[in-house]
């Protein structure tokens, strides 16, 4: 049991990664607080975890409001008394629109459901974790705005790579007291976020092209990063950007 009795938050726990990390980790003994806006799926994630012997609790909410990210930690402490890792992995790709056409709102929502969202995860999470003895936060970014570019993306992709310096800055931050930061950078991987790929050959041919691996990930392969990064197996390692992307960063073929 790799999170033995680790008090986990995981957002975006109610479809792909976050849903197959919340599975995942209770698998591996963890006590979960799931986050994400679809109570009444949530709520059956998480009793479906209780049916299997795990500890999991769902609030609903939006990462978006500044009170959520205080209310997942304050939750983990009443019920759990303690907080050891964040999966802060909720998020969206916005509108696919070139900049000059896009709007003032969909920059926003975008950058705030992805990036300011972690900054108030990171705000509430840290001190519960300086109590706890230590943790392991951990932020989903993406290959879009590290390794690859897609017209249409800019919003995204500035949101995905502001975690990567966010992660820096917090491993510098509280690396001495035991917390430690890194962001999961998943290549292409078949979630509600990728739509409906399996009926889009084309699109699928291309998706799978741009990996080594000729193929692109499912969520629970990611899940298991992200496992590694929750537990006390990467002990060493905070501040990273953390590639789990089949070979498509390095893909030239
Ligand atoms: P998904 O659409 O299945 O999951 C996204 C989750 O985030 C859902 O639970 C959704 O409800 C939740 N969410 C979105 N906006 C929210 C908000 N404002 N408040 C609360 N919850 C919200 O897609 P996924 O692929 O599992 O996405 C998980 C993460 O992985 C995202 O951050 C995404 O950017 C990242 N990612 C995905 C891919 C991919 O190809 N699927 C690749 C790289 C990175």
């Amino acid at each position: 049991m790799q999170l033995h009795n680790k008090v986990v938050i995981i957002t975006g726990a109610s479809s792909g990664i976050g849903e197959a990390a919340a599975r995942l980790f209770a698998e591996e003994g963890a006590k979960l607080v799931l986050g994400a806006r679809r109570r009444e799926t949530l709520e059956r994630i998480a009793g479906e975890i209780v049916g299997k012997g795990g500890e999991a609790i769902a609030v609903a909410g939006d990462v978006c409001d500044v009170g959520y990210a205080e209310q997942l930690v304050a939750t983990a402490l009443d019920r759990f008394g303690r907080l050891d890792c964040g999966f802060n992995n909720a998020g969206m790709t916005g509108e696919a629109v070139a900049i000059p056409d896009m709007t003032e709102e969909n920059w926003s929502l975008t950058l705030a459901t992805n990036l300011t969202s972690a900054f108030h995860a990171a705000k509430h999470q840290i001190p519960a974790m300086l109590k706890s003895g230590g943790g392991s936060l951990i932020f989903t970014s993406s290959f879009v705005g590290y390794s690859a570019a897609f017209p249409g993306m800019g919003a995204y992709a500035a949101s995905k790579a502001g975690l990567i310096g966010l992660v820096q800055v917090l491993a510098t931050e509280h690396g001495a007291k035991g917390v430690r930061a890194n962001a999961l950078l998943p290549g292409g991987t078949r979630t509600e976020m990728a739509g409906n790929i399996d009926e889009e050959p084309e699109r699928l041919a291309f998706l799978n092209s741009i990996h080594a691996l000729k193929r692109i990930a499912d969520a629970r392969e990611i899940a298991e990063a992200a496992l590694f990064l929750a537990s006390d197996r990467s002990s060493f390692m905070t501040g990273s950007a953390m590639v789990v992307d089949g070979g498509n960063s390095i893909n030239k073929v």
